[in-house]
């Protein structure tokens, strides 16, 4: 697809440079550019006068492959916008006797006369594409010339607005086949890029619009939706749409879509569902428990900086039992003896050096009155990347167990 076009925009009228009235109409043109991946790099301001217009057009043209120009004309001596183009694409000004009758057409309507004046809004650039003014006497145009495309609108800020969103940037849209480009993340756990890749399948993640893709985090995946369209609603429809096809597939993994955490959602459901949770956590105080914010009376933590705490709490010798078997049956007990609905543990030696006699690693495990899960991490990966390991590890699968308990 080729790069996006350059515009520029230029509003006409000695008003403006006198601080008369605010140019609002370039504000709204650049947004409505911008919302439809158009680049702009220059606007212009420039008061009535011929030359002065003809050379800014001749400096945008030099520049960009679009310059939409606002202003000037109406039917009075100071609008020259028509005359400007002319000179600027090099090409004279041709009557347009269907013009000049739907003018004098509309000033009957009007119950007034037509003044010669009005007959100068009948010429437009030689090859120019009329654009139909329903709301306004002045017509519109575009002029295709081997400079670029100049697109000259009114003024009047209602007509402006009307012309730009029924008629330019439907114009544009296809002429350059841009869009208006939406994502959509749908935030999975508990499932590797892997597994993910292969449930969604080839033929969804093979195609264009929208798109999917896969960004695996340490221990989560995100899945991007991107639509093109030419409306934001359309691109919402067309999210709706593949978000519907992926959840039929994938579903029991999304968490959430966009800003949606993983921890905000489990924590959540902890606090809806009024469990209990206890979290030991030795060698990574935090790694789990800092993950909610505030003060509950759902949760509750203790913590260990030094992992032999732990051990000497239960009177077990360290060497005698691995990570994996200690962390479960502490999971256990702590789940009896408090009562909770679900205890974790995470028990971490994550930067131990090679000769201690120690097992090097991390383990965590979480028991619910349903069901227990656990994990070790063998890799001597520092506790930077164990932190994120176990955190996401341990909130997707709380998670799941959630889910697994209460299906909503
Ligand atoms: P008309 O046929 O009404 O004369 P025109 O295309 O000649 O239309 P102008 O005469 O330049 O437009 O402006 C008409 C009115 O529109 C101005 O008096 C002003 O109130 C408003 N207007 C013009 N340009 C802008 C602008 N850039 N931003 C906001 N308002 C504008
Ligand atoms: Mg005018």
């Amino acid at each position: 697809m080729p790069d996006n076009p350059n515009a520029e925009i230029i509003a006409i009228g000695t008003e403006l440079l006198l601080g008369e009235i605010t140019d609002t109409n370039s504000v709204f043109m650049a947004r409505q550019l911008r919302d439809i991946g158009v680049n702009i790099y220059f606007m212009t301001t420039v008061g009535d006068n011929l030359g002065r217009i003809t050379d800014a057009m001749s400096a945008a043209l030099d520049r960009a492959e679009i310059v939409i120009t606002t202003g000037g004309l109406g039917p009075t001596v100071d609008d020259m916008t028509r005359q400007a183009v002319a000179d600027a694409v090099d090409r004279p000004l041709v009557f347009h006797q269907s013009l000049y009758d739907g003018i004098a057409e509309r000033f009957r309507g009007f119950g007034s006369k037509m003044t010669e004046n009005n007959r100068q809004q009948a010429y437009l650039p030689e090859a120019a594409i009329l654009v139909e003014n329903p709301v306004g006497t002045a017509p519109a145009f575009i002029v295709e010339s081997n400079r670029g495309v100049v697109i000259s609108l009114p003024g009047v800020p209602r007509e402006m607005k009307f012309l730009m969103t029924e008629a330019v940037l439907p114009y544009l849209l296809r002429k350059y086949q841009l869009g208006i480009i939406v994502a959509r993340i749908l935030r999975t756990a508990g499932i590797g890029e892997s597994s993910l890749d292969d449930h969604i399948g080839k033929e969804i993640l093979s195609e264009t619009n929208p798109s999917v893709g896969l960004a695996a985090h340490h221990g989560s995946v995100d899945i991007r939706v991107t639509a093109k369209a030419e409306s934001s609603e359309e691109a919402a429809h067309m999210l709706d749409q593949m978000q519907a096809r992926l959840e039929a597939r994938i579903g029991e993994h999304i968490y959430g879509t966009d800003h949606a955490t993983l921890e905000d959602i489990v924590w959540q459901q902890v606090e809806k569902h009024r469990l209990r949770v206890h979290v030991i956590e030795a060698g990574l105080p935090g790694v789990i428990s800092a993950s909610w914010g505030d003060d509950s009376e759902s949760l509750s933590s203790t913590q260990y900086e030094d992992p032999y705490q732990l051990y000497n709490h239960y009177s077990v010798d360290a060497a005698e039992v691995s990570l994996r078997e200690f962390a479960i049956d502490i999971a256990k007990r702590d789940r009896q003896t408090r009562g909770t609905d679900a205890s974790i543990v995470v028990l971490s030696y994550p930067d131990l050096d090679e000769n201690a006699d120690i097992e090097q690693g991390s383990a965590i495990a979480i028991c619910t009155e349903w069901n227990l899960r656990y994990r070790v991490y063998g890799f001597g990966t520092g506790s930077h990347l164990a932190r994120e390991w176990l955190s996401r590890w341990g909130l997707a699968n709380l998670w799941r167990m959630l889910r697994e308990r209460y299906r909503d």
